[in-house]
């Protein structure tokens, strides 16, 4: 008899591990509590606007590469994609632009224009970009391709003078001021990332493994959904899963919401951590580190609240993404912000009318800010129309003079839009309360088990600490080859 699993969430997890479980001769059935697949890849339409939730930059756009194939095992690639000429630009208040290109000599000799005084420094970046170029690390050490691992670390030992910096450390080498402000916040804002990081990314960037899936983030995710139902996968949309079911130890399957039980030989959770371990199971299961990662985490600041505009503007001159420097810091979101970052799709037809545009604006906040003013909803709102503005103020008076007349469509989610939407406890893209390390998220099993419960696996971001959808992806699929290991069955992934 085939054994049967139940998958609770059709996220980037679920959904591969749905697929890789029907190709390996498993039953399934995913319950998902939202009325789409994707989880946080999410991008949705208002008034002929597209607006995107997630996707930045899609890594694994490079036929050929270890991630393009993953892609192609989930039946995500071959499709449309765009190509940006940079990864993001920055703007001085005074309207100086640093566009950060993903072409390692176009980059080069942009930084030598802007500061002549930075020219050795614009080579030896531009040096370490190829020279990262070469090494498909993430790729590797995620598809277990380890022995090829050795190989790459030579021309990345070249720069090892750059590997522990973090992108401020690396900024402030910069003699140009602006340079110096412009480049910490080049990784979405994030000063503290590793330059590591931000070195490998471009090295992706320049083969061409990075690019945009024209559609936006819910295409994607619909096209991997698609695989698995022609595979013959079921899934259940608006079916919220409220228990796992358990005996002797063992996940048998689960209780919806509705109060309909539904049994399984295994159970796997795409869904939030916290609640999958703490309310699906009642904490039955956990020791000293699972309790720790399901705690409150140290700096609920997260990066979630967005402001989405349609405008009726040609924005097909401006760059993929934008982080405005600002001459004041400015109160927003409960947040003081001295720059604003916001990403826009003048390469994507599918997402404005003609001749109009979107702008996405990311901001800071936190989540019991929100939570607390939605306790009077009349609050809330006028919260979020007052960030919109404030927002659309800044645009007006920085780089896009004229626009407050040109908006048409306004949407703020906030923190607990994605709470409701994805399950996330503190909203879209928190992790485990423990500070994660990039060993675990490269090196990891790749799916979470609990102390005491058997035939039970967690995959998705807080299982991995995976801040991507590759990672995610990957993680369905090595959960997937565990199970067959298990069961002594040859795993197949394509
Ligand atoms: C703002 C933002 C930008 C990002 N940009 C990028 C990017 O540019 N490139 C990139 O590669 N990655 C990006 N990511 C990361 C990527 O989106 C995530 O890593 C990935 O989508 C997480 O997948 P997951 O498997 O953890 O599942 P999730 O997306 O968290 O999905 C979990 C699913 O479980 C469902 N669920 C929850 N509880 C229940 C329940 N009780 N019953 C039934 N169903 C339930 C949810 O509704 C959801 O569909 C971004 C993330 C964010 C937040």
């Amino acid at each position: 008899m085939k054994k049967s699993i139940i998958i609770i969430g059709a996220g980037m997890g679920g959904l591969s591990a749905g697929i890789y479980a029907r190709r390996n001769g498993y039953e399934t059935t995913i319950f998902e509590q939202h009325y789409l697949p994707g989880g946080q890849c999410a991008s949705y339409k208002r008034k002929g606007y597209t607006f995107d939730v997630c996707i930045h930059h899609l890594f694994g756009t490079e036929p050929g590469s270890r991630l393009y194939g993953l892609w192609e095992e989930l039946g995500a690639m071959p499709r449309t994609l765009a190509a940006t000429n940079e990864a993001v630009a920055a703007c001085s208040p005074e309207g100086r632009m640093y566009f950060d290109y993903w072409d390692s000599k176009r980059l080069e000799e942009h930084i030598k224009e802007l500061s002549p005084a930075d020219s050795e420094l614009a080579v030896e970046y531009a040096r370490a970009i190829r020279d990262f170029s070469s090494a498909d690390f993430m790729g590797a050490l995620l598809m277990g391709d380890y022995l090829d691992v050795p190989k790459m670390i030579p021309r990345i030992l070249r720069h090892r003078g750059l590997l522990k910096l973090t992108m401020q450390d690396f900024g402030l080498r910069f003699k140009d001021e602006f340079l110096k402000k412009a480049f910490p916040l080049l990784e979405y804002s994030l000063p503290e990332v590793q330059l590591i990081i931000h070195l490998a990314k471009h090295g992706y960037g320049l083969t061409g493994n990075i690019a945009w899936p024209v559609g936006a983030s819910i295409e994607f995710a619909r096209s991997i959904e698609k695989t698995y139902l022609d595979l013959g996968g079921e899934v259940h949309y608006r079916q919220k899963v409220s228990e796992i079911l358990t005996e002797g130890g063992r996940a048998v399957g689960v209780r919806l919401e509705d109060g309909s039980e539904h049994r399984a030989d295994v159970v796997i959770s795409d869904a939030d951590g916290r609640k999958t371990i703490m309310d699906m199971l009642g904490g039955r299961f956990t020791n000293e580190k699972v309790r720790r990662m399901c705690g409150p985490p140290d700096d609920e600041m997260n990066w979630a609240v967005h402001v989405f505009l349609g405008v009726d503007r040609d924005l097909s001159g401006e760059p993929s993404a934008l982080v405005q420097l600002l001459e004041e810091p400015v109160d927003i979101a409960a947040h003081e912000a001295a720059s604003i970052e916001m990403q826009m799709y003048p390469f994507d037809p599918t997402m404005a009318p003609e001749g109009k545009g979107v702008i996405k604006v990311e901001l800071w906040s936190r989540y019991s800010y929100w939570k607390e003013l939605y306790a009077d909803r009349n609050r809330y709102d006028e919260e979020k129309q007052k960030v919109a503005d404030t927002v659309i103020d800044l645009l007006e008076n920085t780089h896009f003079p004229g626009i407050r007349s040109q908006v048409e469509v306004i949407d703020v989610p906030t923190l607990l839009t994605w709470e409701r939407y994805t399950g996330i406890t503190w909203g879209l893209g928190m992790m485990p309360a423990v500070q994660p390390r990039m060993v675990d998220a490269f090196l990891g099993k790749g799916y979470m088990t609990l102390p005491g419960l058997d035939s039970f696996y967690m995959v998705g971001a807080f299982a991995t600490y995976g801040p991507s959808l590759f990672h995610n992806a990957i993680s369905g699929r090595k959960t997937v080859r565990a199970l067959c290991k298990r069961d002594g069955r040859r795993f197949i992934a394509a």
